[in-house]
């Protein structure tokens, strides 16, 4: 770009960014009263490259065309707002999108907050208002003045913000492993920062944005299980690491209190497979999946603490545990993942068609079935749900029955 030629304008009047490149048709040329201003410096603009058969593009000039004085901040908001336009361009490419422009609320060019232009998409009658910050972290006051301002201004609108996977945004941690569909996998884990604590508070939404990949978080609580008066949960056999230590989702948003945050991959173009929303349908199934995973892991490890406890018990005193002691299945062995994604293999390929999958518009709730209690570590009270947690359906109390037939099934054949 030749120097002096600016893209970009603050329309005093539309109150929103005006970029050249998206036309300037209907748009005042000139001074226009004072309308343009720059981001950066603040000072009046002028439109020219309008008339008709004019030999340039339209470009704003600042007076004496000298260019903008503080050249580097106009450099990094036009950086900023290239972003922004990929990323429109990207969702107006959706389907099901029925309407996608760019607007700047709460911005107030006497006091600018100079965040980037939010997308604004609609999706059948759902309004999306979509951020893309710039990669270096927005002051947290900076994010509630727009978060409000969208409540003022969207009333009812989803609020996402895709945040970028680099230092600023991303505070990566090492790998979660889950089990997943069968076999061992790793999420990429993250500590979430103030700024994403605060969207998510609000209501917001925080996914990162790579490529054509979305990346939907939930939450991860660590705790370590109670020790029961009939379970041993010491020197089980090829366990290097200590069986109590676990962790429970949160789902379909991070709860408050999780300690960290997992992230499902998801692609972007099925946030609108659903005709008329804009919802990570397909992370939100993994999520329900993980759930379903963590309620068998806790299942089969509070009954195996049992059946190490037995096995080491004479029979008078182990009489309550009337099942017989047997070789449950091992844990795989393996090699850099944790025992935290070990499930024994039987338990989560069989029932897959027969596990519970909560509907994700259900209240996020930790809750689980009624004969799984694991209260949190005294240390960290456990979380519990600004709503009333629904009761568990028949089904979600049934399916460990259901595992355990399967398991005993199973056994018997061996
Ligand atoms: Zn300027």
């Amino acid at each position: 770009m030749i120097r002096g030629m600016g893209r970009s304008a603050w329309d005093t009047e539309s109150r929103k960014v005006i970029w050249v490149d998206d036309g300037a048709e209907g748009l005042p040329p000139g001074m226009a009263e004072g309308r343009y201003l720059c981001r950066a410096c603040r000072e009046k603009l002028i439109l020219k490259g309008t008339r008709i058969g004019s030999k340039v593009q339209p470009y704003f000039a600042h007076r004496g065309g000298a260019g903008c004085s503080r050249s580097e901040k106009e450099a990094l908001l036009d950086a900023a707002d290239e972003v922004v336009i990929r990323l429109r361009e990207q969702i107006r490419a959706l389907p099901g999108v029925t309407g996608c422009t760019t607007a700047s609320p709460g911005e107030d060019h006497m006091d600018p907050a100079l965040m980037p232009p939010a997308v604004l998409a609609r999706f059948g009658t759902t309004t999306v208002v979509i951020e893309a910050p710039p990669a270096t972290p927005l002051g947290t006051e900076t994010i509630r003045r727009r978060i409000q301002a969208v409540r003022d201004e969207h009333a009812g609108a989803q609020h996402v913000w895709f945040l970028k996977r680099d230092f600023g945004q991303f505070h990566r941690l090492a790998p979660q492993p889950v089990w997943l569909r069968g076999k061992n996998t790793l999420h990429e884990q993250v500590a979430p920062n103030e700024q994403q604590l605060v969207i998510l508070a609000a209501g917001g939404h925080v996914y990162w944005l790579d490529g054509k990949a979305v990346l939907v978080p939930y939450g991860i609580r660590r705790f370590p299980h109670p020790v029961q008066r009939d379970q041993d949960w010491t020197n089980w056999r090829r366990w290097k690491s200590d069986p109590r230590d676990d962790w429970r989702i949160s789902k379909p948003r991070p709860a408050p209190d999780a300690h960290t945050w997992g992230l499902v991959p998801i692609a972007f173009s099925s946030l609108t497979r659903t005709r008329g929303t804009f919802r990570p349908a397909d992370a939100y199934q993994v999520m329900d999946e993980l759930y379903a995973a963590q309620e068998s892991r806790f299942n089969w490890r509070n009954q195996h603490a049992r059946e190490v406890y037995a096995a080491a018990t004479p029979p008078a005193r182990a009489e309550s545990d009337a099942k017989p002691v047997t070789d449950a299945p091992e844990p795989l062995e393996s090699g850099q993942i944790t025992d935290d994604a070990i499930v024994p293999p039987l338990l989560p390929q069989e029932p897959e068609a027969e596990m519970p999958t909560r509907a994700a518009s259900e209240p996020e709730s930790d809750v689980g079935s009624a004969e799984v209690e694991i209260p949190a570590p005294p240390a960290h009270p456990p979380y519990v749900p600004r709503a009333p947690a629904p009761a568990p359906p028949a089904a979600q109390v049934a399916t460990p029955r259901l595992w355990q037939r399967l398991l005993r099934f199973t056994r018997r054949d061996d």
